[in-house]
């Protein structure tokens, strides 16, 4: 209940020249009235207006001050507003020589007072109402009142005003809390929005924003603006070996390390440190000065992340990938920017030691020609300009081609081929990976199907698998669909995942796997011994197949061939009863190696390159004949041909 008993809250002030009629206003409105009539109607009044807390006959509490000029009555509000104690009501005389009169007298009132509630008191000419509303609004607030009154009506007029006034004080100050409120509620939904809830540092939209703060801030000072993007090597594999809150854990220590470093201290106090993505980050450093202070800053960084955390009480040594681009040399706005520090970062974390690496202008053509790729890149898929070309795997023992791998190339109008290894991160990084794969697997399923009709022959095929596939918990049913719309033999089609796919997410990708497996798909291991070698993942996964990687097998055609990874390879493919592929296989001397070494299969330039559906067709014929020549004339046990 709030205090409109309480008379220092219902102020009234009253402005009369005439110093009887204030004598009046301070006898009717003083605690003590007794009113000489209709007293039961006045009570009744004051206390719904005023609640319980009036005094024991009922009556509201006044506090009456009173001036008799209109210059003194606005010093007088004013001064109030100053001491915070607000009129609630002014009873202002319109006539009151030789000074201002009443009328101008409430305009610089209500100037000083929005809420006041102005009662213009005339004994002659009454003011038109509406007039008043206009002149001195709001018109709620301004009232008129004839004189000579009744006490009654006076003390009537001002209790009822008064309650009015903390009516409305009471709604004013419900709507600032409402406001406030929604004030707070706006910050919080922003900060969601621009906060990364792990490490509470900036996310990427916000980190946009303060670029563009920091180079507008630029225009007019000396430096450049530098953008700083770290990646953090193998970070899923900490997660997937030391568990996610650990990889929580790092994630907020790097940020909190990397702001303390460069926000809290030193020359570069103004710099914005950022969480850019998953296990990437960004610094932003204004108003550095020169290449020199630029190498620095980042080598800076590189120490800064590479200093052993403490995680699970363990050193945690960390390997950081780094791209550098700045304002105004490499672009001339925060998007630029960026995407110059993002090509750099890109170029860093494919070379071998990560380097830090600074945009330069070959990448420029690079990052504007993925720019364009991408939507040529969408059109090509619906298109249908995506197709599979096909890599034979001929057996070591029996020289037959036994299997094919699928590899998408995708054959622009004008007949170039674009490699998979430019589109195939980029389809993932625009989300349309499963698009693609499904595009991919319909065109295998269609030829899988037509050279079962047209020639008979039932050749397994492999298809690629990116991680994104493995991701999605419905790729069994996706495959179904597909096979039985094409009524393809699911024991003709097998899957490809590399081995850094597979660990980089195993419990997602493991319920997936056994699906697959279940329905009847095989699944291989491609680019085998590339990965973080945790072998014991194998025994746990429904794996038909290892392709040992290329890069083992290109090292078999040294003079003295090193031949010791290969076998080990072998044999612990062996030992799990898994099927051999060697992949990359280009000359007859490392053909002899995986052969002698015991590997089943062998797929490679030295048999075949890939080839479009059609032509396989005609090579398989040929190669055919070839084998049944080479054994009929006993030349060569098992050889192979060169396409
Ligand atoms: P991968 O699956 O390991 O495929 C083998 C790559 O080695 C192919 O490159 C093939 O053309 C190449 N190759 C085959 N024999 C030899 C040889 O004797 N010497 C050398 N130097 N290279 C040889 P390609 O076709 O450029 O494919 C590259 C990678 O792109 C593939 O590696 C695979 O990981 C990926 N990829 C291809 N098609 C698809 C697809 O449809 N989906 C997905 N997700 N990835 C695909
Ligand atoms: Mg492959
Ligand atoms: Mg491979």
């Amino acid at each position: 209940m709030n205090n409109f008993n309480d008379s220092s809250t219902n102020r009234v002030l009253v402005v009369d020249d005439d110093a009887l009629l204030i004598g009046e206003y301070v006898r009717c409105l003083s605690e003590d009235y007794e009113p000489e009539s209709a007293t039961s109607t006045l009570s009744d009044l004051e206390k719904v207006l005023f609640g319980e807390e009036t005094d024991e006959r009922g009556a509201a509490k006044f506090e009456v001050h009173s001036r008799n000029q209109g210059g003194a009555a606005v010093e007088a509000v004013a001064q109030a507003i100053k001491d915070g104690k607000h009129f609630a009501i002014v009873f202002l005389d319109i006539r009151m020589p030789p000074g201002i009169d009443g009328i101008e007298a409430a305009k610089q009132i209500r100037l000083l007072d929005q809420n006041v509630n102005i009662v213009l008191v005339t004994g002659s000419m009454s003011p038109e109402p509406e007039n008043l509303g206009r002149e001195i609004p709001p018109a709620d607030k301004i009232f008129f009142f004839k004189k000579p009154f009744h006490a009654l009506e006076c003390r009537q007029l001002a209790a009822a005003l008064c309650g009015k006034w903390h009516a409305d004080r009471a709604l004013r100050k419900a709507n600032e809390d409402l406001e406030r409120h929604v004030e707070e509620r706006t910050a919080a939904l922003q900060k969601l929005a621009y906060f990364d809830p792990v490490t509470r540092l900036p996310n990427q939209w916000l980190l946009l924003e303060e670029l563009k703060a920091i180079i507008e801030r630029s225009e007019d000072s000396d430096g450049d603006s530098v953008a700083i993007l770290i990646d953090i090597d193998r970070f899923s594999f900490i997660n997937e070996t030391m568990g996610y809150d650990a990889g929580t854990e790092l994630l907020r220590s790097i940020g909190n390390r990397l702001s303390r470093k460069f926000c809290d201290e030193g020359k570069y106090k103004r710099t914005i440190v950022g969480r850019f993505g998953a296990d990437e980050f960004a610094v932003l450093v204004p108003g550095v000065d020169g290449d020199a202070e630029v190498t620095a800053l980042a080598e800076e960084v590189r120490k800064t992340v590479e200093s052993p955390f403490l995680i699970n009480g363990r050193d945690l040594f960390l390997k950081a990938a780094i791209g550098v681009a700045w304002h105004p040399v490499h672009g001339r706005d925060e998007k630029s920017v960026f995407r110059c520090a993002e090509a750099a970062l890109h170029r860093s974390i494919r070379s071998i030691d990560m380097a830090v690496t600074y945009y330069h202008n070959e990448m420029r053509y690079r990052a504007r020609h993925k720019f364009d790729l991408e939507a040529e890149l969408r059109a090509a898929i619906e298109n249908g300009q995506i197709r599979p070309h096909y890599q034979p795997q001929q057996s070591t023992t029996t020289g037959q081609v036994e299997g094919v791998e699928a590899l998408a190339r995708w054959i622009r109008p004008d007949g170039s081929v674009v490699p998979p290894s430019d589109f195939v991160p980029l389809s993932e990084e625009m989300g349309i990976s499963d698009v693609l794969f499904q595009s991919v697997m319909r065109s295998v399923c269609a030829d899988v199907a037509n050279w079962r009709e047209s020639i008979d022959w039932a050749i397994p095929v492999a298809v690629n698998v990116s991680a994104h596939q493995l991701r999605n918990r419905d790729l069994v049913k996706l495959i179904k669909g597909i096979l039985q719309s094409e009524k393809v033999d699911r024991t003709l089609i097998n899957l490809e995942l590399t081995e850094t796919v597979l660990l980089e997410d195993l419990t997602t990708a493991q319920p997936v796997l056994n699906d697959l497996a279940a329905y009847g798909v095989g699944i291989h291991i491609d680019d085998f011994g590339t990965g973080y070698s945790s072998l014991s993942y194998l025994a746990q996964l429904p794996v038909q197949t290892l392709k040992i990687d290329q890069s083992f097998i290109a090292k078999l055609s040294d003079k003295n061939a090193d031949t010791r990874v290969v076998e080990a390879i072998i044999a612990l493919g062996k030992a799990m009863q898994l099927e051999l592929v060697a992949e990359g296989v280009e000359t007859e001397q490392q053909y002899g190696i995986v052969r002698r070494l015991g590997c089943d299969l062998v797929q490679g330039y030295f048999v075949a390159r890939p080839m479009p559906a059609h032509q396989l067709l005609n090579w398989t014929q040929g190669f055919e004949d070839t084998q049944s020549l080479k054994k009929k004339s006993g030349v060569i046990e098992l050889d192979s041909q060169r396409s």
